[in-house]
């Protein structure tokens, strides 16, 4: 469905970024794989799905090395026909104690890379009237819990930043919407996971079972292969007049 297409997955080296990447190319699409961690094994499981694979290391917190990312995919694999806006990072605190210099690093790589990457796609996906613009929210994104101050306003900026862009493109070819996770057992959480066993004094396997029960009725965890077949359809034509959406994936977080 997606052959010959190109999509750049920002923070696709691990967790959700890497399982829409790996749905997105065995529809047939070229893949720009970016993100820190260990990228050589993400390009062999994206290439071994037979579709071009490259990897740009851009700082999602750096407009200029966001500009070189989107430069780097156009030379080496054609010009940007889907943006999945997913890198993100999480940082636990209450508000008072909240370090300043993590606010402006989830502020600048959750919300103002998608921004970002959003401008610099933009003009390209107008001028051939079609693309897809995915953007990696949260149940965070549409309410709050406690000590997340950052990451809440973040994906928050995250939806509100979709309708915006969604409205100014709605009569083309260019679609926007943003996928709202509940918890996915990635890197990410498991630091959380991790913390939350030390904390409580109990094992990995109780606090994943208490973090769960707390907030997703379903008491399993959203898979990345999930929210690739999620990104998926929102590619293809089905999807052509959703615009501005936050379609939420969370075992009935937000149904409570
Ligand atoms: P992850 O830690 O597995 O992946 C994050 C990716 O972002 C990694 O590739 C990492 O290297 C990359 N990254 C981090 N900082 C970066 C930077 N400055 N520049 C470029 N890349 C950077 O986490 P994940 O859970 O897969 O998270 C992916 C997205 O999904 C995030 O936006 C996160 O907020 C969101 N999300 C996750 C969950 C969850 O439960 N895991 C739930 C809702 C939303």
């Amino acid at each position: 469905m997606l052959k010959g297409k190109t999509a750049i997955v920002t923070g696709s080296t691990s967790g959700i970024g890497l399982g829409i990447a790996k749905a997105l190319a065995a529809q047939g699409a070229n893949i720009l794989l970016n993100g820190f961690g260990e990228y050589e094994s993400a390009k062999a499981e994206v290439a071994a799905l037979g579709v071009k694979v490259a990897y740009h290391g851009a700082d999602m917190s750096k407009p200029d090395e966001i500009a070189a990312m989107v430069q780097a995919c156009e030379a080496e694999l054609g010009p940007v026909d889907i943006l999945v806006n997913n890198a993100g990072i999480q940082f636990v605190a209450p508000v008072e104690d909240f370090p300043v210099e993590r606010w402006d690093a989830i502020i600048a790589i959750n919300l103002s890379a998608t921004f970002h990457g959003t401008r610099l796609v933009l003009p390209g996906m107008r001028h051939r009237n079609w693309g897809r613009i995915l953007n990696v929210a949260s149940t965070h994104g549409l309410v709050a819990s406690a000590q997340k101050s950052a990451y809440v306003a973040a994906k928050h900026g995250v939806v509100g930043f979709t309708k915006a862009a969604a409205l100014e493109t709605a009569t083309t070819g260019v679609t926007v919407n943003a996928i709202c996770p509940g918890w996915v057992l990635t890197p990410l959480v498991q630091k959380q996971v991790e913390d939350r066993a030390k904390a409580q004094g109990v094992s990995v396997e109780e606090a994943k079972k208490t973090l769960l029960a707390e907030k997703q009725p379903s008491l399993q965890f959203t898979t990345p292969e999930e929210l690739g077949a999620l990104a998926v359809f929102l590619c293809s034509p089905a999807a052509d007049n959703m615009r501005g959406t936050a379609i939420n994936m969370d075992g009935g977080w937000l149904a409570q």
